[in-house]
């Protein structure tokens, strides 16, 4: 048995690529969300994997039949859930790009161009952001990809605990007094990064919000660490966020670095989904006291037209990750490891294999242009504040908080709390119902509020106005 000999493979990768743009012309006629009971797609399959190979059609048939059918459709143009993941035809063809050539870049030397494409497009990235040359490699920092932010969070603080312990973690592990400070708004994947590290919740520390705002407060922030330390205990990471999960608010990263200066701590900055929006110079104040931090990741895969997954991790100390990480068993032994002069990707993640993802990333720039990318942003940016201007001049309907970015997020209000609570709730799975979007939803001082965040890659402006007239529509009292 052999694989495709390759011209059957041209025959058949046509065929699905064919597929592919098949689905993707037709998505937007598709309801969002599928209406499947649990258990529905395993009843369609049986119960036994084929013993003789067959035909790739049929295989595109069972996607047509069981798949499409049970699949929400994220490239849909009325997903406003979550974030988007933007899966950009161009990153696809960079996906089957990567997948051909089939390397394994955990090691400089597995794969030289696996290594150094990736050092390439994230000094580049670190400029076009202006994150400052400090987290470039010529400037002593690097930046990775790594699968997810949640990732990227887990392996910052693994290098916070080594550097704030003087060394000792990797030897010693945990000790009990370590503590991380987050806010109620973090996202959830630095509290699993805690629980992963073997820290325990009670080394989480919530770091209340600035009064008016969901944003930490540095004030509190730094009375917190001066507490720990006089109680003998070790500030180790310190998360700010840039475009909160819930609502988009933005953690004063400035103000966090100067109250953190006097400690050891590690500051990460998490701008999973915002921080791609430094892209364009107007929205560079996102990004102010960056300089100071430890780390910065941003996701490519939310809003950077880039298929799941890539997340843009960069870090000032290009020692910081290997120095928790490395470990080198002899069959991993090799000269240009031996020279120092590589940088070897597998100690800047937790796992040794690594994909090719820096080509995927490549042919999403080489196909925009940073001037695309741009352009993709500032589209839903500026139909996210037009959805923003009608929902404040619509009697019954508030923003919740303000409008961040390209996230807006609205509670309905006529001034009986209780009851506004239900209509909102009512109005979302009204709308979602409808099988023409997808909105998730969020809770704001105790208060349901839905989420609509724009950034799918097929969303134009004629579906943000058919979202608000079925929003409108589906009202109480419309
Ligand atoms: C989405 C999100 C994450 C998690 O991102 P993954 O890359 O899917 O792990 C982390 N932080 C924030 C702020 C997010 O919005």
């Amino acid at each position: 048995m052999t694989d495709l000999d390759p011209e059957e493979f041209r025959r058949l990768g046509y065929a699905v690529v064919d597929w592919i743009a098949g689905y993707r012309a037709g998505v937007g006629d598709l309801p969002v969300r599928p209406a499947v009971e649990p258990g529905w797609v395993r009843s369609q399959l049986p119960d036994t994997l084929p013993e003789a190979p067959r035909e790739l059609g049929a295989l595109l048939g069972e996607l047509d039949r069981v798949v499409v059918p049970a699949t929400t459709h994220w490239q849909h143009p009325g997903f406003f859930g979550y974030f988007p993941a933007n899966a950009s035809l161009h990153s696809v063809l960079g996906d089957l790009l990567s997948g051909g050539l089939g390397v394994q870049g955990m090691l400089w030397s597995t794969s030289p161009a696996a290594t150094e494409v990736e050092q390439v497009l994230l000094d580049g990235l670190a400029d076009a952001l202006g994150l400052g040359p400090a987290f470039t490699w010529a400037g002593g920092g690097g930046g990775t990809i790594a699968d997810s932010a949640s990732s990227a969070a887990l392996v910052a603080l693994l290098a916070a605990l080594h550097r704030t312990s003087g060394g000792a973690w990797r030897e010693s592990g945990v000790d009990g007094t370590e503590r991380v400070y987050v806010t109620a708004e973090t996202h959830s994947s630095l509290a699993k990064a805690v629980r992963v590290a073997g820290l325990g919740a009670r080394a989480l520390r919530v770091v209340p919000p600035s009064p008016g705002s969901l944003a930490m407060s540095a004030d509190a922030l730094a009375e917190m660490l001066a507490a720990d330390v006089a109680a003998g205990l070790r500030p180790v990471l310190v998360c700010a966020t840039v475009g909160t999960t819930g609502t988009g608010a933005v953690d004063p990263v400035a103000a966090i670095t100067a109250v953190t200066a006097p400690h050891r701590v590690w500051v990460h900055v998490d701008a999973a989904w915002a921080g791609v929006a430094a892209l364009c110079p107007e929205h560079r104040d996102l990004l102010d006291g960056v300089e100071h931090v430890d780390s910065f990741c941003t996701d490519a895969h939310k809003w950077l037209m880039t298929a799941f997954d890539a997340s843009l991790l960069w870090v000032r100390d290009a020692a910081a990750l290997p120095d928790a990480l490395s470990i080198t068993p002899e069959y991993l032994r090799n000269s240009a490891t031996d020279s120092g002069a590589v940088v070897d990707y597998r100690d800047w993640q937790v796992p040794l294999g690594r994909r090719f993802r820096a080509l995927k990333l490549w042919t999403v720039i080489h196909g925009f242009g940073l001037e695309g990318l741009r352009a993709h942003l500032r589209g839903h940016v500026a139909l996210a504040a037009e959805l923003a201007s009608w929902i404040e001049a619509e009697p019954g309907f508030v923003l919740a908080v303000p409008r961040s970015l390209s996230l807006v997020c609205f509670r309905l209000d006529t001034g009986d709390p209780d009851a506004d609570d239900r209509a909102t709730r009512a109005l979302l799975e009204r709308v979602n119902a409808s099988g023409t979007a997808l909105l998730t939803h969020t809770v704001v001082d105790g208060r349901h509020v839905v989420r609509v965040a724009i950034g799918s890659v097929a969303t134009e402006r004629e579906h943000v106005v058919a979202l608000w007239d079925r929003l409108r529509g589906a009202a109480p009292g419309s």
